[in-house]
């Protein structure tokens, strides 16, 4: 049954493995959420070193982290931490569910999202090991901390948060700031173009309303 986002928190703090991860939807909520006062972090479990085709992880991993930072500006999001874990080799391992803790411990979120955890996006769509691995990191790690609650972006999720069209233009243009990387991986489609088709799949409901979706995968525990 269609839900709607809780509203009674004040700071949010998105964890995923990549940069661009928080772009692919959700981030036209967090640009209403902090258009109404609220704080939203990120902190990605890598730089998306291993993201571009052709090249090398040293001069990707600077890029890709630029990318996010002005990214992650254009939708009101000031903080953002690389925790510098391999990308495409990440793994639900002691030290990443340290690092999560710590990431917790430091910026006391209320509310937690982290990415898709479900095998596949849709039949024959499989996610990414890097997506599920961390993803499950983020909920085991949770387990000790049920006064927060957890989401996970998903694109047919059941919680909604309805966006406006000013928060649907930033999320394109946030998108749109991974310029590099969106240029490498389709480079017959210009980068706006290939932003604002990416945001309309995830935003546009059947009866042409906007909304971000997202699902639950704990409440806060009641005091
Ligand atoms: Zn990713």
């Amino acid at each position: 049954m269609a839900t709607p986002f809780p509203t009674d928190w004040r700071t949010a703090l998105v964890l995923v493995p990549h940069p661009d991860d928080a772009e692919y939807g959700m981030s036209a909520a967090v640009n209403r959420w902090t258009r109404e006062g609220k704080a939203v972090i990120y902190v990605m479990a890598t730089s998306g070193e291993a993201g571009i085709a052709g090249m090398e992880p040293e001069e990707c991993g600077p890029i890709r982290e630029a990318e996010q930072l002005r990214s992650a500006a254009v939708v009101g999001v000031h903080t953002v931490d690389f925790l510098h874990f391999p990308d495409g080799k990440l793994t639900n391992d002691a030290s990443m569910r340290a690092a999560i803790d710590h990431a917790l411990e430091r910026h006391q979120p209320e509310v937690v999202i982290t990415i898709f955890t479900g095998e596949q996006y849709a039949p024959g769509v499989p996610n990414q090991s890097d997506h599920i691995m961390f993803g499950q990191a983020v909920n085991e790690t949770m387990k000790a901390h049920d006064d927060l609650w957890l989401f996970e972006t998903a694109p047919s999720g059941e919680i909604f948060v309805d966006v406006t069209d000013e928060d649907v233009e930033a999320a394109v243009a946030a998108l749109a700031e991974h310029e590099q990387y969106l240029r490498v991986l389709d480079p017959d489609t210009p980068v706006i173009e290939q932003a604002r088709n990416q945001v309309n799949m995830s935003t546009l409901a059947a009866d042409g309303s906007r909304r971000s979706t997202f699902i639950l995968r704990r409440e806060r525990a009641t005091i």
